[in-house]
């Protein structure tokens, strides 16, 4: 049970046991499970793993089952949605890894909970077509197109190996789905926990910001966030599309939004209040949606893909952050090219 702690069983011994959230928020003599799950937690954010983890004897499965429990309230109380699929993603890696290692025996059991029944045909398994889309439609590889499929009987037939794939999928957006309701209590007993987490995932969110875009540079920018940019610094008319691209732009490249607004300070024309109100709108600071940059597609059709270059013409380039990213990339010199026949 405690290696899989999120199915029917699991929360029937909870529930059996009297463990009911006070009780696991407040017994003093459960501050081990308290502490477990935050280190469940902050393991799922930095290595995408859960911790240490004896399971030797029935307590330690029982406070690892309970410290599962705590996760899951911390990540309903802070309700960030990185950490949340960190922790889902996390859950479905491990199920996958004990499924394909000495648990392989919870994998029909382990498919049933999450609807997906699947009937064995020799060293395979079928599967209705539902089941099969549902769990498959987030997987990009062409091998999980239903055009690929082999089809037997009106069922898709997988090999375990992908059947475990889409158990470990069924997991993640089980979790990712489905939190406990958020308390104030909860959020109140567990404020140190808490607190401690959401520190490490800044860090963390910073890092990947880092990672991903490097130091901000205005020479990578593609062309049409260069002439946004330029338009609104001569007061020219911008359109509502471009001022809500160049935000989402320079916000996903790594600028708070404070950074924005001071970019933006310069305008001889600028309206503070109206354009700080916009800016921390666009990039979630004041509203639920921390809203995406929109793609090149999306871009041409509003008429502000301005002045393409030649990087712009490449037949992948579909993405103002591709272009981005692309232009920090060192080029290929001729003795670093791929010789004709040899692998990367
Ligand atoms: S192709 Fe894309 S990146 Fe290039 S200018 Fe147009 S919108 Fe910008």
């Amino acid at each position: 049970m405690a290696l899989f702690p999120y199915t029917a069983e699991v929360r029937a011994f909870v529930n059996s046991n009297s463990y009911d959230i006070d009780t696991i928020l407040t017994n003093p003599l459960l501050e081990r499970v308290r502490e477990k799950g935050k280190e469940r937690v902050i393991s799922s954010l930095r290595e995408m793993k859960l911790g240490e983890q004896g399971l030797y004897n029935e307590e330690e499965c029982r406070v690892e089952i309970l410290a599962y429990v705590v996760s899951r309230m911390i990540a309903s109380v802070i309700g960030d949605r990185f950490l949340i699929n960190r922790l889902a993603v996390t859950e479905g890696k491990i199920a996958s890894q004990r499924l394909t290692g000495d648990f392989g025996y919870m994998l029909l059991p382990l498919a049933d909970e999450f609807g997906i029944s699947p009937r064995p045909e020799g060293t395979d398994y079928s599967l209705d077509f539902a089941s099969f889309l549902r769990y498959s439609s987030k997987m990009r590889s062409p091998e999980w197109k239903l055009l690929y499929q082999r089809v037997q009987g009106g069922r898709v037939v997988v090999d375990r190996h992908r059947l475990i794939r889409l158990v470990e999928q069924a997991v993640t957006d089980h979790l990712s789905e489905r939190l406990p309701p958020y308390t104030d209590a909860i959020k109140n007993a567990l404020e140190r926990e808490i607190g401690e987490v959401v520190r490490i995932l800044e860090d963390i969110k910073k890092e990947f910001q880092r990672d991903a875009f490097g130091e901000i540079s205005p020479e990578k920018y593609p062309p049409c966030m260069r002439e946004i940019l330029r338009q609104i610094q001569n007061s020219e008319n911008v359109p509502q599309m471009g001022r809500f691209a160049i935000v989402t732009f320079l916000h996903a490249i790594g600028m708070t939004a404070e950074q924005i607004f001071d970019t933006f300070s310069s305008v001889p024309d600028f309206r503070a209040d109206r354009t700080r109100y916009q800016i921390e709108h666009i990039t979630g600071k004041i509203s639920s949606t921390e809203y995406s940059v929109p793609e090149c597609s999306t871009m041409k059709s509003y008429g502000i893909c301005f002045k393409p270059d030649a990087l712009c013409a490449r037949d992948w380039m579909k993405h103002p952050l591709t272009y981005y990213r692309q232009k920090g990339k060192k080029p290929i010199t001729s003795s670093r090219r791929q010789q004709p026949g040899k692998q990367r």
